[in-house]
Formats: structure tokens, sequence, C-alpha cells
């Protein structure tokens, strides 16, 4: 079994490197699509939440608010670490159970990839068997981010200046996945890592 770390900046194509992963047999486990599904109608999550915030974030279906969920917390640090430590615990059983899963099935060959977006800031990267960097240079990432996610260009470039250098992800690596390029290309680095992963 290996755990390794994915990470990125903000655009880079860590979703996309994930899922290349995954088609060649990788488990990935991304937490914020965990959270995601936490936050879904019906899970102890959402209730936790709606009580501690108010049901007026939830619409007629019984479906957050994200938007205004995430009102409440962005200026509050204390409703944000309320927040916190409602899905945090919750997000963290989750990923455990998908690892425990993900090696139950294959004791000895488990390829286990945990999508972390804030690698180099949360400090966390020697807490895995190795770390899967994807680099993309600045202005392509600004153009994904603007043509595909509609984001203003100051404000993808504001969140892009937030997060750590290229250079300090480079100092983490053990793999650098360039993305730059086309998805073919990004693909063929992918299998390549992966072939040196399940032949050592
Ligand atoms: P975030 O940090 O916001 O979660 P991310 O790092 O997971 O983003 P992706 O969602 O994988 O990035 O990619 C950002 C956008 O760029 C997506 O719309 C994706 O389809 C597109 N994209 C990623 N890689 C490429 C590529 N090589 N060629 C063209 N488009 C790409």
């Amino acid at each position: 079994m290996r755990h390794l770390a994915l990470t990125g900046g903000i655009g880079s194509g860590k979703s996309t490197v994930a899922q290349f992963f995954a088609e060649q047999g990788a488990t990935i486990i991304d937490a914020d699509a965990i959270s995601r599904s936490l936050m879904e109608p019906g899970q102890r999550v959402l209730a936790d939440v709606v009580t501690e915030f108010g049901e007026h974030l939830l619409d007629d279906s019984g479906v957050l608010d994200r938007q205004a969920l995430a009102n409440i917390v962005f200026n509050d640090v204390a409703a944000r670490e309320r927040l916190n430590d409602i899905v945090h615990p919750a997000v963290r059983t989750e990923s455990k159970r998908q690892r425990e899963e993900a090696v139950a099935a294959d004791p000895e060959n488990a390829i286990i990839i945990q999508d972390i977006p804030l690698l180099v800031e949360t400090g966390q990267a020697n807490a895995y068997d190795g770390v899967i960097v994807v680099d993309t240079d600045h202005a392509t990432r600004l153009q994904r981010l603007v043509e595909t996610r509609g984001m203003e260009p100051d404000d993808a470039n504001a969140r892009i200046a937030a997060q750590a250098t290229d250079a300090q992800r480079h100092a983490i690596a053990d793999w650098i996945i360039h993305n730059s390029g086309s998805l073919e290309d990004t693909r063929t680095q992918v299998e390549a890592v992966w072939t040196q992963l399940t032949t050592n």
C-alpha cells in the first residue's frame, strides 16, 4: 500500500490529474468532494450545520444554500471554527473509511492518492509516502480559471497570489506533472508515473 498526496495551485489541474490516476487504478480521496457529499440532504453533518447556523440555510427542498453559509463564515473567524469543528472530523472519518476500504480490497498494492490543495500551506507533506505536484504556468491557470470557471481575472490572480509559490511546491515534490500543455500530454506523464509506482 502506498499513500500519496497530490497537490497544486488553484486551477492547476489537480482534479484532471486525479481523474487520470483513477483511470490507471488509483483510489482518489478528495476531501472537498467528501465535504460536499456530507452536506447533501439527509446527511447528519448537514443537520448539525443547520442546527448551528439556522434553517434559513436550506431551500424548500432541503438543499443547502452554500453561498449563504459562505457569507456567514467569510468574515467571522469564530463561526468558521464552529463550522470546521462540525465538518472536519466527519471528513476525516469518511477519508479514513475510504482508505481502509481500498487497502482491504488490495492490501499489498493499493495506491491511494489524497487530493490536498493546500499541502504546502498546512505543512503535511511528510505524512505521505510521496508527493505529486501538478505544475501549470500562471498564464494558463489564469486563462482556465477565467474561461472554464467564469472567474474575474483580478479575483483569479488574487487567489493564485494568496497560495504557496511554484518553488515551494517543487521543493516538496517527488513527481511533477506539467499540465500547461494538452490533456493527452498530461495523461502520458501520469501513465509514466503510474508505471514507476507499480514496478518498484
Ligand atoms: P481547483 O484548485 O480550483 O480545484 P484544479 O487544480 O482541480 O482546480 P481542474 O479543475 O482539474 O483544476 O482544472 C481547471 C480547469 O482547467 C478545468 O475546467 C479543466 O477541465 C481544465 N483543464 C485542466 N487541465 C487541462 C489541460 N491540460 N488542457 C485543457 N484544459 C485543462
